[in-house]
């Protein structure tokens, strides 16, 4: 099942430019009802994989290099926490089978995935012992379905995304490794990032950098020291949301009003007027690649219009390409000369 044909692997593409990787399948598949938010455990995978591979499909078609298994949270403690451990190697080759699908229809990579085990405690061997055992069945089962290379993100502590990179070189895969950056921008045991990052590419990490939490305005100021410590391409992957230095996560956004929230905060099922639009995130896309980011995606809250905005801001024309926006033919505000002049002079009164 390993790539004995010559498809570009991820490095030859990361070699000819810039590689994009849509993210953020558990809060799309959320907001589409088919995945409950608080576990975020995707057993969508099972229960509805034609989602799955509709929402893989609709991310290739915006411009997504890579078709990601979604095996986030698909991990041995989490299925423990909803009492579904039992499902857990099913649910995992089955999100490997629907991506390994979906990718070689399209000529895309496939990426295994794990993840924070949120066992790892780096005062407790036992733990790191769980969390080892616990990234070593989700690898070996991504190893076994083929895939090109291993995400391993959303990591808080260095340490275990150390031990995840580790699990990844054993089974010989191309390691990316991102981690994930609180209100303070330090890993969780106080390392800097580019510290964390530097350690990672030293260790054998293909691609080092940051996924979700922090949205583009918080995420791109942390990004241009990772690239100074590091000789490895660069990854950014943030949450679409307007994140700004006060409340500079997901996490921490507040509404300044009071709006009836269940739990006070809109994180995580009303963040929906925080959302970036596809401008903003070609805004970023532009500036994080000018300053050196190679390795491109959003997380958490993405939709495919945001996808195809990163691919169309590298100068791509990914096939939505197609449908975007042409606003010359709109009946009141367009330009078009087969326009009724009696609706576009109406304009000023929409
Ligand atoms: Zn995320």
């Amino acid at each position: 099942m390993t790539s004995s044909d010559q498809r570009p692997g991820l490095l030859d593409r990361l070699a000819a430019g810039p590689v994009i990787c849509a993210e953020g399948y558990v809060f799309e598949l959320e907001r589409r009802g088919y995945l409950q938010a608080g576990p975020f455990v995707p057993e969508v995978v099972l229960d509805h994989p034609e989602q799955v591979s509709a929402l893989h499909r609709d991310f290739v078609h915006a411009g997504s290099d890579v078709v990601e298994a979604l095996t986030y949270y698909a991990h041995r403690e989490k299925l423990r926490a909803v009492g579904k451990d039992g499902l857990l190697e099913d649910l995992n080759r089955q999100a490997l089978a629907l991506a390994r699908e979906v990718a070689q229809d399209t000529d895309t990579l496939i990426a295994g995935n794990i993840c924070n085990t949120n066992v790892y405690d780096p005062a407790d061997v036992t733990t790191q012992q769980q969390t080892r055992a616990m990234f070593e069945e989700q690898v070996g089962w991504a190893a076994e379905a083929g895939a090109d290379f291993v995400i391993g993100e959303t990591f808080r502590y260095a340490g275990e995304a150390l031990l995840a990179l580790d699990i990844i070189r054993r089974a010989e895969l191309p390691a990316v490794i991102t981690l994930a950056v609180g209100r303070r921008a330090e890993t969780r045991e106080g390392w800097t990032i580019p510290d964390a990052c530097a350690r990672l590419a030293a260790a054998g990490a293909v691609v080092v950098g940051l996924n979700c939490i922090r949205g583009p305005a918080t995420m791109l100021p942390l990004l241009e020291g990772i690239i100074h410590a590091v000789d490895v391409p660069v990854a950014a992957l943030p949450v679409p949301y307007r994140t700004h230095p006060e409340q500079p996560t997901f996490q921490s956004l507040r509404e300044a009003e009071a709006i009836p929230l269940p739990d006070g905060k809109p994180f995580p099922t009303a963040l929906d007027p925080f959302t970036c639009n596809r401008y903003e995130v070609a805004d970023f896309t532009r500036s994080a690649h000018d300053a050196g980011v190679r390795y491109l995606g959003l997380c958490c809250g993405a939709g495919p219009h945001h996808v195809r905005s990163m691919a169309e801001a590298l100068g791509r024309r990914p096939p939505a390409s197609r449908y975007s926006e042409d606003m010359s033919k709109h009946a009141f505000f367009g330009t078009d000369p087969v326009l009724s002049s009696h609706n576009r002079a109406y304009s000023q009164h929409l």
